[in-house]
Formats: structure tokens, sequence, C-alpha cells
């Protein structure tokens, strides 16, 4: 499938750590000053993109195919023998950068990240590290072995979720109470290992002479533009502007679904009880549909996807032996994206493809940029070139060579809205529970004070769905969020993405190709200036008040009304 790329890109994945080191060395004990800075950065980029496509080459080979035993351990050597050293050699580099004193145009924004985390490294916290990935894999165990007994057959919970879809109120019922039954299970051991999380983290932070685990979160994501408070004021402001929308949704739901209330088996069924939508056939059928669509987008946009297509950048059907999941990842050195995808032929793969047609966009964006660390971007941002993508194409689904006829697209438009308009709450509900966490160390190392807090946060963020009856089961919500356990803190940035991305689509509806290129101009600012910045380009506010989500909100709503009309 790489047939396509130069020998030397292929031979390459082969590489041991001898053979890279020498070009480490050669950085590391090279003199540096400002005649020849711009050579050794250079240098260094060539060599830690190689070395990055290197393990994303390794890495896609695995998900192409699970029983490839040579790949998986061609991986595995790198993850074992490789990368500790590389990052090591990374470190080096970036200490003499810092030390030079050196300070390259275009590398202001880099460079403050590396002296972030410099000043948030400590020897003491590398073993605390590995004992927390030790709790993590601990966390995927407890929720990899949960499967429950489903028309006599052991399935896990991820494969009860199409029956959430069915018709028969009484079927879903009955998979949601048997799938909350198993979580509840494994209620002891969740509290068990959160606290021990908690300990480690509180450790991490004093380790780093930070006064509590949210401060060192912060440094470590490279926060620099907003602060604990800024996401005070989003809740507040989604408290505000969003929940009512979001109300309205439910209750809409529930008119067309014809019950009393709205129980947590209602939510993912159609409400008109009409069968999913079928946008294509196979994998060829996607790409070439979707070609179309970017192409009317933008001619630019489809030529990049086109690129993909010619050099067998996407791999984008389900087959036996497939991880699960999609992804979009990039391979540094031949500056292109890669997109792997398990279309089954539903509008999730459709969505799912915008959205990582977006990342894909942003890899080729950026590959005008001489460094190799101008590349690394937040994803408060990334996350706004793929979600930007999803809405600024979904006009093109139902035109000439689309997916869809008027009402399907109106369909398959409202939901996605509808989508996101819910995920704004959930979002809040998830992120201020993390915060009270970490402002309250003590009181939420008792799993009782966590469930309470939840309650509480639900109740606030998230009406318009009836829990009666399964008090239990809401409570320990914060048990099943994966987020909340593995990546802390990491999980707003999607709330402010979205948020971002509906500006950019706002400003599509006057001016589509002005809209367009603001959105490529700030995709091609990699990671070189502030979010503020990225967003100003794009032609949005980097925002966390109420005014601007009311417009963004109101905006959808008002959206959903005129689709629902077609
Ligand atoms: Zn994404």
């Amino acid at each position: 499938m790489f047939d396509t790329l130069p020998q030397e890109v292929i031979t390459l994945s082969y590489w041991s750590w001898s053979q890279i080191e020498p070009y480490y060395q050669d950085l590391a004990t090279r003199p540096l000053d400002s005649g020849n800075i711009v050579t050794f950065l250079t240098d260094w980029t060539r060599l830690s993109e190689r070395v990055d496509e290197m393990q994303a080459r390794l890495h896609v080979a695995t998900t192409l195919n699970t029983t490839d035993q040579e790949a998986e351990q061609r991986y595995h050597t790198y993850l074992d023998e490789i990368y500790p050293a590389a990052q090591a050699a990374e470190q080096r580099l970036k200490e003499k950068l810092l030390s030079s004193g050196l300070e390259p145009s275009g590398f202001e924004l880099p460079l403050q990240k590396m002296r972030n985390e410099a000043a948030l490294f400590r020897q003491a916290n590398l073993p605390l590290f590995s004992q927390e990935q030790k709790l993590s894999t601990q966390y995927d165990k407890i929720i990899g072995a949960q499967t429950v007994e489903w028309a006599g057959q052991e399935v896990t919970l991820a494969q009860l979720q199409p029956v959430y879809q069915d018709p028969d109120r009484a079927v879903r019922e009955r998979a949601w109470r048997l799938a909350a039954e198993r979580q509840l299970a494994d209620r002891e051991a969740i509290n068990e290992l959160w606290q021990k999380f908690l300990n480690l983290r509180q450790q991490i932070a004093a380790n780093a002479d930070l006064g509590d685990y949210r401060a060192f979160c912060w440094q470590k994501l490279h926060r620099f533009d907003y602060t604990p408070a800024d996401c005070r004021r989003f809740h507040e402001a989604i408290e505000a502007e969003v929940a009512p929308v979001a109300t309205r949704v439910y209750e809409k739901r529930r008119q067309r679904l014809g019950v009393d209330t709205l129980r947590p088996w209602d939510l993912e069924v159609d409400p008109l009880g009409r069968s999913a939508l079928h946008p294509f056939h196979d994998a060829l059928e996607l790409q070439t549909k979707s070609s179309a669509m970017f192409h009317q987008l933008d001619p630019q946009l489809g030529a990049y996807f086109d690129t993909m297509i010619n050099e067998g950048l996407l791999d984008l059907d389900n087959r036996k032996n497939k991880a699960p999941g999609g992804y979009c990842t990039a391979f540094a050195a031949v500056k292109r994206p890669f997109i792997f995808m398990n279309a089954v032929g539903l509008h999730n793969d459709v969505q799912t493809l915008l959205h990582e047609a977006g990342h894909a966009f942003h890899v080729f964006e950026t590959s005008q940029l001489p460094y190799y660390q101008q590349l690394q971007v937040g994803e408060e941002f990334g996350e706004v070139a793929s979600m930007a993508m999803e809405l600024l194409a979904t006009p093109y689904l139902s035109a000439p060579g689309g997916f869809y006829n008027e009402a399907e697209a109106a369909r398959a438009r409202i939901e996605h809205l509808e989508g996101g308009i819910l995920f704004w709450p959930y979002m809040a509900v998830v992120d201020a529970f993390q915060h009270w966490v970490y402002e309250n160390p003590a009181a939420a190392m008792n799993p009782a004070n966590c469930d309470a807090q939840w309650v509480t946060l639900w109740q606030r963020f998230m009406p318009g769905v009836d829990w009666s009856g399964l008090e239990q089961e809401l409570m320990t919500g914060w048990q099943r969020k994966l987020h909340i356990h593995q990546v802390p803190f990491y999980y707003v940035e999607y709330g402010l993405a979205q948020l971002g991305a509906v500006q950019v689509w706002r400003n599509a509806l006057t001016d589509q190709a002005e809209a367009v290129a603001s959105y490529r101009r700030a995709l091609a600012l990699g990671g070189t200036v502030s979010l503020p910045q990225l967003y100003a380009t794009a032609g949005a506010k980097f925002a966390f008040d109420g005014p601007t989500l009311r417009v963004a909100v109101n905006l959808m709503e008002e959206t959903i009304a005129a689709l629902e009309a077609v």
C-alpha cells in the first residue's frame, strides 16, 4: 500500500537505535550559535520527523492487521528500544537549545513549551508516571472484562450498543439495565483504583513543587492561554445558554417517541422509527463521494483528499483483523496524513471521515513550516480543524455526487447538530467534576463524596432525562468516564473546539470562500502562535463567555428548525 512512497522512507521503518543514535550524537556535540542555528534546527527537524514517522508507520501496520506478528514485534521493539532513547536524546537537544539562549524566529512558542517542560521535569516523578500508567492499564482491564450475556452470547458492553437503537423500548431497557448491573459490579474495584490514582497524583504535584495536581496538569497541557477561572466561566455559560436548548432537544425526542418521560435507554433510538441511513456500499464509494464534497467546498481541499486517494493514504473499509475505531495520523517526514477507519456503510462513517479529513488537511497545510517543533498544536485548536470540517462539508451531503437526497441529508445534519448541543452540558459535568476533585482532594478521596458531587453536577447541567429509580447508576457515572481516570483534565478541549468550529461554520454561511480561506490560513500556522491567535486567524474567538456561546447554540437550534421543514 505504500509503494508510491520513496524507498528510503520504507526502509527507514527498520532502523535500529544504533543506526539512529549517531545523528543525535552529532547534533548534541555540535557547536551552536546564531550563525548555525538554522542548520542545527533543520537537521534536528529532519531527524525528529523521521523517528516520528517510523513510529507512525510501525503503529499503522499493527492496526491494519492485528494478526501480523512481525508488525507487532517491530512496533514493540521500537517502543522498548528506540522510543525511550529517542525521547532522552530529544530532551538533551531541547536543553541544549534552551541553554544557548538563542531565540530563532517562529520558535517563540515551541521554546515556551520547552521551558515549561524543563521547569516541570522532576527525576523523582518518572517512577510515579510508570505507576500511574500501570493503574491506567488496570482500569482498562476492569472495563475490558465487562461482558454480559445477550441473546445467548457473551458480548462486551460496546457490542451491546446497537441494541440501544432497537425500536422496542422493552428490549432497550433490558439491555441498558443488564449493562448497568455489570458496571456496578466493579464499583468497589474502581473506587479502590481511584484512591490510588489520587494519592499518586498529589505526590506528583508535590514533587513538582506545585500546590495541587490541577496546577501540574495545566502546565503539562501547555494551557498558557486560559485559567481554571475561564473554565468555570465556560461551565456557567453552558448552564445558562445551552442547558435550556438541550432540554428542548430532549423534549422534542420525548414527544416523538410518545413516552411519559425520557429514560436513559431512549436516547439512541431514532425518534421517528426510521431505519438507519445507508449512504454508501463500499469504501470506494465513500472516498469518491467524499472527494466530490471536498471539491465543492474548496478545490485545494479536494486536491489534498485526492492526493490521499492516489497515494494510498486511506484505509477505510472494515475488514477482519483490523484494529477497532478510526484515526488520522501524520507521516512527518513525507508530510502526509494517513486515515484509518472501519466503515460499514452507516452515516457515522461519513461523519468520521469528514472529521478525520479535517485533521488530514491540517497536516497538508502545515507542510510548509520549516521545523518539526512547530507542528505541536493544542487540541483546543487541533479539534477545530476536524470539527469545523464536519460542519463545513455537510451542506454538500445532498449535492450532485453526494450521499443523500434532501430529506436524508437534513436528517443526518439534524442528528449531528443535536449531538453537538447535547455534548456541551455533558462536557461541563466531566470538566467541573475534575475541578472539584483537585480543588478538594481530601474530600474526593472518599468515593461517596464523588458520587454526590457527580449527582449535583448532573442535576445542574443535564435536565431532560428521567433517572428516577436509577440513583446508583446515575451517581457512579464518573466511574465510567475514562478521561477522568486516565487523562485528567483532557476534555474541555472538545467543548472549546466545538465553539470555535461553529463560529467558522457561521462565517461560511455568509462568505464561504473567505471562511474556508481563513480556516486554511489558521491551520497553516501549526503551533507557532497562541490559541487566541489561531482562533482569530480562523475568524473565530477563543471564547468561554455566554454571549459567544449563545450566538453559536442559537444558530444550531435555528438550523435544526429549518432542516426539520425540509
Ligand atoms: Zn479529532
